[in-house]
């Protein structure tokens, strides 16, 4: 099978190849660039050797022999949380005005059909469109695992290695956040499509995650479905396992209002602090969500340094709330992004609508920086999924770079003093013109090098497991 080709021929990066072909060091030169701090740089040269950044010099005149990279240019954006399946959902899930529960009908729907190969191709051509967005890493939180019915495929991580294969297939890093998910709720068996998604207990979790093998651009980290979906000894064992690996653990926490009364029902504590009683948070930790929390669950999460990762646009399209981002900030935690459902692939939209969610809630403008959220995006997303050298532009980081786009309507008029307000509060993943992943270029002039079609690729994906 193809997948299986991909994963072995996985050690193809951006380095191999400088040092195959001899091409050396490669010179991009921008326009502007963000190297942190509240402004933007002013032409801006940055030397690549292999996939690192060897050198970053400001206020340089273009060398001839520099790609032009023409308009602001940023690190590459971590998209912190995705289900890719989630994909096929998108303009489905609305009819009749549609709740969270016809949401997840459907998305039962769809797991139920998905194979090895045609998950392969869904991902494909969802990473291709991320890259075209300008993310250049993702956290694929993965729980299907198994075939119709949860029987094992004969390799029994077939579903994770296709994830793994499309990433690489689009250009893109991959972390892949392998799930655990042994229960329908809490005290109730899986049943129907969920049946995909367990491994009967921890230990057989455990057992078939540490099959999955890291590649030059893919990482392996764990995940804790839910408190609804993980009982409190499994969880214990899931933070073990990552702590054992220094890999990264996330897991989605109190993204609903009847979550936290299961747990409190069943536990009698909040999700926050059964996961904190069972070692799930830290500084390797990512709570996802984080909605609907108290001020003891804000204590006990920012105590601990884990990272939150919000999902705005998810949130609004599933009707879920808004969390205490700013508070939680405040308190410590950093802050990630991610696009969850893939309703939106756009992480410029998921930054502004941090700050703009804020506006509504608080009926006060000013919460964020433009840098702030940025740096949510980039650094902090990348920290999150494990990949620290990556999400800056500086000496010795990744060179993970995407360039936005100063021709559209929807930035003309930018000017340097606040070019990252304009990015932040007035672009989308359409202004994104060009992505470097480990020194390789692969979208250039909004163009992806690797797939030619990425609508075409989406739609014949889409419909074959829809239709
Ligand atoms: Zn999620």
């Amino acid at each position: 099978m193809h997948v299986k080709s991909d994963v072995r021929t996985g050690g193809t990066t951006a380095s191999h190849q400088a040092r195959c072909t001899g091409m050396g060091v490669t010179r991009y030169y921008a326009d502007y660039a963000w190297l942190g701090g509240d402004r933007v740089a002013g032409r801006v040269l940055l030397e690549v050797d292999g996939d690192r950044i060897a050198a970053v010099r400001a206020g340089v005149d273009r060398p001839a022999d520099a790609v032009h990279l023409a308009g602001v240019t940023l690190p590459g954006m971590a998209n912190a949380h995705s289900h890719a399946f989630h994909r096929a959902l998108r303009g489905r899930t609305h009819r009749g005005g549609g709740t969270f529960w016809t949401w997840r009908e459907d998305m039962y729907r769809i797991a139920e059909r998905l194979t090895p190969d045609s998950y392969y191709a869904l991902a494909r051509a969802l990473y291709a469109e991320m890259a075209l967005a300008g993310i250049s890493c993702v956290g694929e939180f993965h729980y299907l695992h198994h075939g119709p019915g949860g029987r094992a495929y004969h390799d029994r991580n077939a579903m994770g290695e296709a994830l793994i294969a499309a990433a690489q297939a689009a250009g893109i890093r991959i972390t892949l956040l392998d799930a655990c998910y042994l229960a329908g709720g809490v005290g109730a068996p899986l049943q129907g499509a969920q049946l995909r998604f367990g491994d009967g207990d921890a230990d057989g979790w455990s057992s078939r995650a540490s099959e999955l093998r890291p590649a030059p651009h893919a990482r392996v980290g764990a995940a804790i479905h839910s408190v609804r979906a993980v009982p409190p000894p499994a969880i214990q064992v899931v933070a073990d396992w990552s702590r054992e690996r220094h890999a990264p653990l996330h897991f989605h926490l109190s993204e609903q209002r009847a979550e936290n009364d299961a747990c409190l029902a069943a536990y009698g504590r909040t999700p926050a602090r059964l996961l904190a009683e069972h070692q799930a948070l830290g500084p390797r930790s990512s709570a996802v969500h984080a909605t609907h929390l108290t001020a003891d669950d804000i204590a006990t999460l920012s105590g601990s340094a884990t990272t939150i990762c919000m999902t705005p646009t998810t949130e609004r399209d599933l009707a879920d709330g808004i969390g205490p981002a700013r508070d939680l900030a405040r308190a410590g935690c950093a802050l990630a992004l991610g696009s969850d459902s893939n309703a939106v692939v756009d992480l410029i939209e998921e930054a502004r609508a941090v700050e703009l969610d804020e506006r509504l809630r608080t009926e006060r403008r000013g919460h964020w920086s433009a840098s702030e959220l940025l740096g949510a995006a980039t650094a902090a997303g990348h920290a999150s999924l494990g990949w620290a050298d990556a999400g800056r532009l500086a000496a010795g980081a990744l060179a993970d770079f995407v360039t936005i786009g100063l021709g559209s309507v929807r930035l003309s008029g930018a000017e340097p003093a606040t070019m990252l307000e304009h990015v932040v509060f007035a672009a989308s993943a359409a202004d994104v013109r060009d992505v470097v992943v480990g020194g390789r270029q692969i979208v250039a002039e909004h163009r992806h090098a690797l797939l030619d079609d990425v609508p075409a690729a989406l739609d014949a994906a889409i419909k074959a497991v829809t239709l």
